[in-house]
């Protein structure tokens, strides 16, 4: 690669900024190189394995892992074949030292979770709230309490926030962290004081849509390695949902493609939320779900854990509620993968927890309105659960820090 050849070969005369430029950009792929998953993971990279995956001189590497080091970013670990730390044969990886939170406001919850550098959720705290109409305000506030608990958490076991991200069920601008419009928040415009969360962490919180977070938590740490282009559905109050396609998300050019939850499966159907009708969220969101299965009022994880105990039970007015969610979503599904050339549908949020009741019926649909398309075997139920929005909107964070690592110490 052409970076290499510029940082080692001298070749030309790079004006200093250029060479500032490839020295980051060298940074980088070091970085992207130690986040890669492993084969064997208690096999850790060494430094000459970096300079063949790079294609970097083996001096190079060192140079740079010795700044990645210093900036806390990068750690040694395992024993040097020669016994002496910072050899050549002394393991790498990204530090556990350093970290990013995920944060996630629902309808009936909010949760705030820290992942380490190396991929691994090392805290998560829910707290259930009715969040409905409450005000922004009032939201964040109850927030940034059960971040403050999860960042001194992360002190108390030496963990440095470098950044987080928040997701929000509705449509949001990340610039300028806006939630555009959340119908079951029943937000529309509001703008967060995001930089209240996470005072002091240099890359600061971004704003996200939690369908697409939780469609990249399983790119990255689920269905990502079955499946490159895929329609992913995730079930809560609303319905919300993320294309995948060639192992990326598709947002659109707004971010708000995807929104499978507001796709028309009937157009005499019930009025939704969004003002539209018909839409698969009025069949298959869990209002819909609970009240076709006779569930009483109550909170939402209260009705689900009644709702799986009918499924178990061979309840007939639970298991036809939850066919007749499946039914639509194969439609919407259906359409959807024809329309984006996908093979295949991953099913989160509550949908996991109705799976062998709701696959069948979306397996049926799939075979009825786009035969041959999307197989029985490429529809697959999520294995995060609750966690995927938060591990989404915790994971883009933590690429962010590896894309554009802070705190360096500049170039010589
Ligand atoms: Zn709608």
């Amino acid at each position: 690669m052409s970076l290499g050849k510029n940082t080692d070969g001298g070749a030309g005369r790079p004006a200093p900024g250029r060479v500032e430029d490839v020295r980051r950009g060298n940074l980088v792929r070091i970085l992207a190189s130690l986040a890669e998953p492993r084969t064997d993971p208690d096999v850790r990279p060494t430094r000459a394995d970096l300079a063949s995956r790079t294609g970097l001189t083996k001096a190079s590497v060192s140079s740079l892992v010795a700044e990645l080091v210093d900036a806390g970013l990068v750690a040694e670990s395992g024993a040097a074949r020669d016994g002496e730390r910072g050899r050549p044969g002394v393991g790498l990886e990204l530090s556990t030292c350093r970290g990013v939170v995920g944060m996630e406001i629902n309808v009936d919850y909010i949760s705030a979770g820290l992942l380490d550098l190396g991929g691994t959720l090392r805290i998560h705290r829910t707290l259930e709230s009715g969040n409905r109409g409450k005000s922004p305000q009032s939201v964040m506030a109850l927030l940034a309490g059960l971040v403050a608990d999860v960042a001194a958490e992360a002190s108390a076991a030496g963990i440095e926030i470098l950044g987080g991200g928040l997701a929000v069920p509705g449509l949001v601008d990340t610039g300028s962290g806006t939630v555009s419009s959340a119908p079951n928040l029943k937000w529309h415009g509001v703008v967060l004081e995001l930089h209240g969360l996470l005072p002091g962490a240099p890359q600061g919180t971004l704003l996200h849509n939690e369908a697409n977070c939780a469609a990249l938590a399983e790119l990255w740490y689920g269905h990502g390695v079955d499946f490159q282009d895929y329609l992913f559905v995730s079930g809560e109050v609303g319905v919300g949902g993320g294309l995948v396609i060639g192992s990326r998300l598709f947002a659109g050019p707004r971010g708000q493609a995807g929104e499978v939850g507001h796709v028309v499966v009937d157009p005499s159907g019930p009025d939704c939320s969004c003002g539209g009708r018909g839409c698969l969220e009025t069949f298959a969101g869990q209002e819909a779900i609970f009240a076709e299965a006779g569930i009483p009022d109550g909170t939402a994880s209260a009705r689900l854990e009644q709702l799986t105990a009918l499924l178990e039970a061979g309840n007939a007015a639970a298991i036809s509620a939850v066919s007749r969610a499946g039914h639509y979503l194969g439609i919407a599904a259906a359409s959807t993968a024809r329309l984006m050339d996908l093979s295949a549908v991953v099913l989160g949020g509550h949908f996991t927890r109705m799976g062998p009741w709701i696959a069948p019926a979306v397996v049926r649909s799939l075979a009825d309105y786009a035969p041959g398309v999307v197989g029985p075997a490429s529809v697959a139920i999520s294995e995060l659960g609750q966690s995927a929005a938060l591990l989404g909107a915790a994971g883009s964070a933590l690429r962010s820090v590896l894309a554009a690592p802070q705190g360096l110490r500049p170039g010589p």
